[in-house]
């Protein structure tokens, strides 16, 4: 699906729930990964120095942008994703906004280079307080590459409230996960501080991908599931009852291929495991669901993670009988561990 990146005129944006911002290094990730997702990249390199303060480089193998659109790209409501209101509601890809890129250059450097198969050349272009400053031609494989510097530097405010290094590395880490889960279908690479913190070989396999971000303790611990009714698909992997953890940290819950949060969904969990773990244990669930796009609406956030389901009992129903079941049918009988 190659379009074009056109302005979206008002009657459009007067619609869309009110803008994004861009609030700490992980937002800037998070967007632009999503773009990268949105280009239907095989692979993508997620490259943070100094918790993304200072440098954060994302680089896949996308369609690129077309050399003549790339100053629109960093315009306002500018996207090539949709074109009429219509297409909110029937959405299939992460962004749709044509907010971001103009968001995340008004507060920082920008360093583009991208490149398109039907161009000869790539372009290498920078913006600086949103403005290009730079455009020339080079040579680069199809794809981009996008290098935010200095994020933050023009309001001092918004850097003032960033918290440690370490607190924004973890945010920014949470997100990698969750993004590399949600495509397993594309290798992520994820580089902190010039190390290598992992690599999902993008091989389509959940469990591949799982056992390459955490650690094989919980791989060990994990069953599958699968069920499927009516228009709605659930599949993924389960903790036993062997497994939990204080808070929901291993809790991923994907739809359509988009992370999202749900309480709905949350609370079929808390269900179906609710005699199983001791009182504030929860265990991992990695739930792929997919669904009718006419059955969800995504438009409620801006940040867009929070979804809501039109049949909401239904899915909590179905989602926590699948896992109850799974659980009846699995050996329920707990290892004995020792207690100190
Ligand atoms: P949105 O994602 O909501 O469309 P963005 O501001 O994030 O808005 O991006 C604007 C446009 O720039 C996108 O619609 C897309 O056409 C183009 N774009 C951004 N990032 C990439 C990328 N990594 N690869 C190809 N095109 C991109
Ligand atoms: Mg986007």
């Amino acid at each position: 699906m190659f379009k074009r990146i056109k302005k979206l005129d008002e009657k459009i944006t007067n619609k869309i729930a009110a803008g994004e911002v861009i609030e700490r290094p992980a937002s800037v990730v998070k967007e632009l990964v999503e773009n990268s997702i949105d280009a239907d990249a095989k692979a993508i390199t997620i490259e943070i120095k100094n918790a993304g303060k200072t440098y954060i480089r994302i680089t896949d193998d996308g369609i690129g942008i077309y050399r003549d659109d790339i100053e629109l790209a960093f315009e306002r409501h500018a996207t090539s994703k949709i074109s009429s209101d219509r297409d909110i509601y029937n959405l299939n890809s992460l962004g749709f906004r044509g907010e971001a890129l103009a968001s995340i250059a008004s507060v920082s450097n920008v360093e583009i280079i991208t490149k398109t198969k039907d161009d000869e050349f790539g372009i290498r272009a920078e913006f600086r307080n949103g403005k290009i400053v730079y455009k020339n031609e080079v040579g680069c494989p199809v794809g981009t590459t996008i290098i935010i510097k200095d994020l933050f530097y023009n309001t001092p405010v918004r850097y003032k409230f960033l918290k440690s290094d370490a607190t924004e590395t973890n945010y920014i880490s949470i997100l990698v996960n969750k993004l590399a889960l949600s495509h397993p279908e594309i290798s992520f690479r994820y580089i902190i501080n010039n190390k290598n913190i992992f690599t999902t070989p993008g091989n389509k396999d959940i469990y591949s991908a799982i056992l390459s971000i955490y650690d094989k303790e919980i791989a060990k611990n994990l069953i599958e599931i699968y069920n499927k009714k009516d228009d709605v698909k659930l599949r993924g992997y389960i903790s036993n009852i062997n497994y939990s953890r204080g808070n929901r940290q291993m809790q991923s819950i994907f739809v359509n291929g988009r992370y999202i949060k749900s309480k709905i969904i949350t609370k079929a969990i808390d269900e179906a495991y609710k005699t199983l773990l001791p009182l504030n244990k929860y265990p991992a669930c990695f739930l792929y669901l997919d669904i009718n796009p006419n059955m969800i609406d995504v438009n409620i956030h801006p940040a867009k993670t929070e979804i809501r389901f039109h049949n909401e009992e239904f899915i909590k129903n179905f989602i926590s009988n699948t896992i109850k079941e799974k659980l009846l049918n699995t050996n329920l009988i707990p290892t004995i561990k020792m207690e100190k």
